[in-house]
């Protein structure tokens, strides 16, 4: 097959699937705005480290790269809760030890992927080419060079959208008339601030956790880096609540707030002001589309197609996911674009509508419920009932982030219990008082009156 692809980004989901393309002989051509990372350093300061999980690393288990991805990630077993006051918390993904999730750097993940890509005669990465649109019907492509403007127009069998939540690809479906799209601004923003190494080397604070500093309407997280220092977002409105990121005009106002509400990580963040105001502000937004092909000429994969808030931590797995079920499609179908193309979009759409939604409403556990008494039951609950009824029960966590169960029936499955379950645990004082087959018994119920089948198919 010598059948070219053009590939629009090299982000995360670009350069995995130039991978799997080439596996199949295509050549594979993978054009990317920005400077090659290995050789200038990007700006940092937006979403430097990810949480990658079981979606995640079946797509490089494929390619065999998930134990280069893991040696270089930090295992998070669980969240590590931080109150205003009072004792910390520690709350595990999972009842089973082999069950957490990992933080790795963008970056790093990203030159894992790129590396890998070039070893393959058949991938040729293109740097500094912005892609200015493209012409559907005749499948040409057009490109910038950021260094000295030069336009080019490449031309290839197809051209595959993996160009981010800004894509220039889908921009052009949305011209074409034929395109569903919604963009989602969540009023929330994010900051990232930094906690370094301890002065002696090491990490300052639990180095296999997710820390988290729920706030009610806000929250700040902190994922590990291997050199010894967190990540931390803040994430909060931009305008809205008696808090938003709109009040913070001096550094003393941010000195005051950080002292008030996150009194224990003020110690460990010695560049707090300077970080916070050199630092960007990220947007969160929720897009969904359809349809994600026009015809066999292009198709839109990743968060060009579907970008997600990062509350659930699915975002990069969900596009992982997609690599890998548009590879089964290549398998099926060869070369046949328009087949493959259609037959991915009916196969994800639902997904990732699913992990949209399920994202947004884990913004309200993490940065709320995971601070409450009923939430805490249910979390118990959930550990009892998996335990008890292992072939029918799963958490909805555990569903989406240690499993492979389509997120839209993890979704269906993880509403009903979380609903019963909550409702259940408001009711009773300790765990003991909960009767786990009367749980199960009103479960199943639920799940039988909308057709969800009782007994759980998992995949490897
Ligand atoms: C704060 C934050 C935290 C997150 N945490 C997690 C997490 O823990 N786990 C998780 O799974 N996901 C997480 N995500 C989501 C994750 O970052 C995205 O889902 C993932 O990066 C999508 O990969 P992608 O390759 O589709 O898009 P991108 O990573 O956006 O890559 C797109 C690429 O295309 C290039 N590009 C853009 N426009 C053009 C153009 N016109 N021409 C050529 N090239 C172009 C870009 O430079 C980039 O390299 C997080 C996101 C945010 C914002």
């Amino acid at each position: 097959m010598s059948q070219k692809v053009i590939i629009v980004g090299a982000g995360l989901t670009g350069s995995l699937l130039s991978i799997y393309l080439a596996r199949h002989g295509f050549k594979v051509e993978v054009y990317e705005r920005r400077p090659d990372m290995r050789k200038v350093k990007i700006s940092a300061g937006k979403s430097i480290n990810l949480a990658i999980s079981r979606r995640g690393i079946h797509a490089l288990e494929q390619v065999g790269l998930d134990k280069e991805v893991l040696r270089n990630a930090i295992p998070m077993k669980g969240r590590l809760i931080h109150p205003v006051k009072g004792e910390l918390s520690f709350q595990p993904y999972s009842k089973n030890e082999n069950e957490y999730i990992n933080s790795i750097s963008r970056r790093e993940l990203n030159v894992i992927l790129m590396n890998a890509a070039e070893k393959f005669p058949n991938v040729k990465l293109f740097f500094n080419q912005r892609c200015t649109g493209m012409n559907l019907e005749s499948g040409e492509a057009y490109f910038t060079d950021e260094t000295n403007s030069e336009q080019k127009i490449i031309i290839g069998q197809t051209v595959i959208g993996t160009d981010g939540s800004a894509s220039a690809i889908r921009m052009e479906f949305l011209k074409s008339g034929f395109f569903n799209f919604s963009q989602n601004y969540q009023n929330y923003g994010y900051k990232e601030l930094n906690i370094p190494p301890a002065a002696k080397g090491g990490f300052r604070i639990e180095k296999n956790a997710l820390h988290i500093w729920p706030r009610g309407t806000y929250m700040m997280i902190a994922l590990p880096n291997r050199e010894g220092d967190f990540t931390c977002t803040l994430f909060m409105s931009h305008h809205k609540g008696e808090m938003n990121l709109s009040k913070f005009n001096t550094r003393e106002s941010v000195s005051k707030f950080f002292n008030e509400i996150m009194p224990d990580a003020v110690p460990h963040m010695p560049s707090l002001l300077d970080d916070f105001f050199s630092n960007p502000t990220g947007n969160l937004l929720t897009i969904k589309s359809y349809p994600w092909n026009v015809g066999g000429k292009a198709l839109l994969m990743g968060d060009a197609a579907h970008a997600i808030v990062p509350f659930f931590g699915q975002g990069m797995n969900c596009g992982f996911e997609d690599c890998y079920y548009f590879d089964t499609l290549v398998k099926k179908y060869g070369s046949d674009w328009g087949k493959i193309y259609s037959e991915f979009s009916d196969l994800r759409k639902e997904n990732a509508d699913a992990i949209a939604d399920l994202a947004i409403e884990n913004f309200v556990e993490m940065r709320d419920l995971v601070a409450h008494k009923d939430f805490l039951l249910k979390k118990k609950a959930d550990a009892l009932l998996e335990e008890k009824f292992p072939e029918s029960f799963i958490s909805k966590y555990s569903m989406v982030s240690f499993h492979r169960i389509p997120y839209a029936l993890a979704m269906k499955r993880g509403q009903i219990q979380d609903r019963i379950l909550m409702e259940m645990c408001s009711k009773i004082k300790s765990i003991e008082d909960l009767n786990l087959n009367d749980a199960f018994a009103r479960i199943k119920k639920e799940f039988e009156k909308v057709g969800i089948q009782e007994k759980l198919v998992l995949e490897g």
